[in-house]
């Protein structure tokens, strides 16, 4: 076996295969780029090179360089993760001809299957079902019309070159196909260079079904079934599973055959995924094949108990495949939710900042059991730590959640319990929305397409709703002398608001934001303390609320007659407060607080939470005295002014009107006098 490799990847893909050749004996070489001096990639490989700064090209696609320092730190071989350089057949071929081994297929495997029209006209020499559509060289467009005309509407188009569904256009009608094919095509030379396209019939409510394949350089090859990636969002998976659901054996043998004569036809070597487009009746039709391994390969070696890292390190050095084709059992089901920064609410866009706080599922890091099943029930696969950064510059993934279960039931159940199991403070998620996803009727009873959240977005996105009182509870519990644990009898010890004459009463303020676009409410919340212990109250309802017990951020307190968990974390004037497996974040309106008092310490006034600016009453160069507002930004619906700690000179204003300030931004410089 290889004595070293070089990763040259970042993130959980990175670290993945670093824990695979740990277990394997096998010496690590990360590189990383200066956005990531601190990431966990590497730290968990054995050594670590700087390879350039922050943007990709400058950095994970500098082929050249990773070449050069696999040889430098005598590295026998290197493994490309997926993306960056993982599908470039320049870069397999540069690193054999470097004299080492490329962890992957040969460049000529990939080049078959780099264009979507090329590789359709090998499969079908090679007996793999397609599409009917047409996906040869002529591309005149009244002839590609035409074609569209034979095939019957609706048509997709797609980029020859396309990945990431860029390109695609669904033409319904013969007299709208002119102006689509231009878009595809405009779309097609941004994103590829190259204006190739190719047509193909339109599959109503189509499940998107990939093979797993294994090839290896003695000429055997094998499927590892098939994974469900039906569930997506603009054509990028979301939900992954294995096997699929409602699958007969004789399609899965004949969807398993289609897959190793296509990556037959490419002479390929390693691992591979073929992925297929089905229909509601089961005829399934050859899409395209991905020459690398796949982010949801997981799913894969919780039902075959293989580690599909392992297979590849022993391919690419020369041996053939551990097991044969009969050996490979389906066990169980196994399902992975792709965790990522960002907001459902708002398009899906990605969400950057600081992982203030992360707390995962309990769950064990991939490992295999010794009777060769992987024993864990839950898995994560990460690439970020508590305290690490979401760059703009890469995939803003968090975390791969993945489950096994003996059956689809009890793996359902177990993704919602370990989604609910995540509590993460600093950045928006789509946990809520993957909870939604999973407990949702579609979803749960496998009504699977690839349509499956847009039509459901009703039930996906319900309107916002009343921040519950059990959460509000936890917050104003935190905020207050309620919260402070009472182990004494003696009242005079206790740092609560047990007072001698009379109740004690404080009314506590919070503003909720449920999502983007939607009013969040606001709530005044009443905390009363009488002679026999405290008294919760919102809109007229009240409810007897006795802390008990606090370790922490972590709550158990006794609300009316229901005791209820929870755990708040405070992140400047927002509480996150985690229960029952939902996450509130309230932005508590403190009346005391000043903002800008004891702040403009390093001679900077900053943000208190992210927001926005919407009104600057100073300009650079202004002496203003104590208190005076400097500038008002607007947060979770509320406003808040900062004003001038003391006495002094505003040297410079950083922001504008109707700029968006992240968390602690300095606003002015000041000076005090
Ligand atoms: P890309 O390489 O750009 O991601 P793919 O060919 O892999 O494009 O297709 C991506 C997704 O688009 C599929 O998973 C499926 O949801 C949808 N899709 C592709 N071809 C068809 C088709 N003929 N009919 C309906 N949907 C399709």
């Amino acid at each position: 076996m290889f004595t070293k490799i070089l990763i040259a990847n970042r993130g959980e893909i990175a670290c993945r295969v670093a824990a695979t050749a740990r277990r394997m004996g096998v010496k690590t070489v990360a590189v990383y780029s200066e956005a990531d001096a601190g990431a966990k990639h590497v730290a968990v490989c054995d050594e670590a090179v700087l390879i350039g700064p922050a943007a990709a090209k400058d950095s994970y696609l500098r082929g050249q360089k990773i070449i050069d320092v696999a040889k430098a730190t005598g590295a026998q071989a290197i493994h490309p993760g997926y993306g960056f350089l993982s599908e470039n057949a320049e870069f397999a071929e540069a690193v054999q001809a470097a004299g080492l081994v490329f962890i992957g297929p040969p460049g000529s495997s990939m080049r078959a299957m780099g264009s979507k029209s090329a590789a359709k006209q090998l499969m079908e020499g090679a007996n793999v079902p397609l599409v009917p559509g047409y996906h040869g060289d002529e591309q005149d467009p009244a002839f590609l019309r035409q074609q569209a005309d034979r095939i019957g509407y609706p048509v997709l188009l797609k980029a020859s070159a396309g990945g990431g569904g860029k390109g695609m256009r669904v033409v319904e009608r013969s007299e709208d196909f002119e102006s689509a094919l231009a878009s595809c095509k405009r779309e097609a030379i941004s994103s590829f260079g190259d204006d190739k396209v190719l047509v193909e019939k339109y599959l109503i409510r189509p499940r998107h079904i990939e093979i797993q394949v294994f090839a290896d350089s003695h000429g055997n090859c094998v499927y590892l079934h098939e994974r469900d990636c039906s569930v997506q969002r603009r054509h990028q998976k979301v939900l992954e599973e294995a096997p699929a659901p409602g699958m007969p054996e004789d399609r899965r043998a004949a969807m398993g055959e289609a897959a190793v004569n296509a990556a037959r036809a490419v002479g390929y070597v390693g691992a591979g995924t073929v992925e297929f487009i089905a229909n509601q009746d089961g005829s399934f039709y050859f899409m395209e094949m991905n020459t690398r391994l796949q982010v949801e390969h997981p799913v894969t070696e919780m039902i075959t108990g293989t580690d599909l890292v392992e297979w590849q390190l022993r391919v690419a050095f020369g041996e053939p495949l551990p097991k044969k084709q009969h050996e490979l059992a389906i066990h169980g089901h196994a399902i992975e939710a792709r965790v990522y920064a960002e907001n459902p609410e708002k398009g899906f866009l990605p969400s950057i900042g600081t992982l203030r706080h992360m707390d995962a599922p309990r769950a064990v890091e991939f490992e295999l059991g010794a009777d060769g099943t992987n024993p864990a029930a839950v898995r994560v696969d990460s690439g970020v730590r508590e305290g690490d950064a979401i760059s703009p510059f890469y995939d803003p993934m968090i975390a791969k959640l993945i489950v096994w279960g003996a059956d689809r039931t009890q793996a359902l159940a177990r993704l919602a319990q370990a989604l609910g199991e995540f509590r993460i403070v600093g950045l928006a998620t789509n946990i809520a929305f993957l909870k939604r996803l999973v407990e949702g009727e579609a979803f749960s009873s496998a009504d699977l397409d690839t349509g499956l959240i847009e039509r459901h977005g009703a039930a996906l996105f319900p309107p916002a709703a009343p921040v519950p009182l059990r959460a509000l509870a936890l917050a104003a519990l935190v905020l207050s002398e309620a919260g402070q644990a009472a182990n004494e009898s003696d009242p005079w010890s206790r740092p609560n608001g047990w007072r001698m004459n009379g109740d004690y009463r404080r009314t506590l303020s919070f503003a909720d934001d449920y999502s983007a676009g939607q009013e969040g409410g606001a709530y005044r919340v009443g905390l009363t303390y009488r002679h026999d212990g405290w008294e919760i109250d919102l809109d007229g309802q009240r409810q007897r609320l006795e802390l008990v017990k606090r370790d922490g951020a972590e709550l158990s307190l006794r609300l009316g007659d229901t005791a209820l968990h929870g755990c708040v974390r405070r992140d400047g004037a927002l509480f996150h407060v985690f229960t029952g497996g939902r996450h509130f974040t309230l932005a508590y309106n403190d009346p005391m607080a000043h903002a800008g008092e004891a702040e403009a310490a390093g001679g900077r006034l900053t943000a208190p939470m992210p927001g926005k600016v919407v009104a600057v009453l100073v300009e650079s160069g202004k002496i203003v005295a104590k208190g005076e507002p400097l500038v008002i930004m607007e947060a979770m619906k509320m406003e808040h002014t900062i004003a001038a700690p003391s006495d002094g000179l505003v040297e410079e204003v950083l922001y504008g009107v109707g700029d968006q300030v992240a968390d602690g931004a300095p606003l002015l410089a000041f000076k005090a006098a």
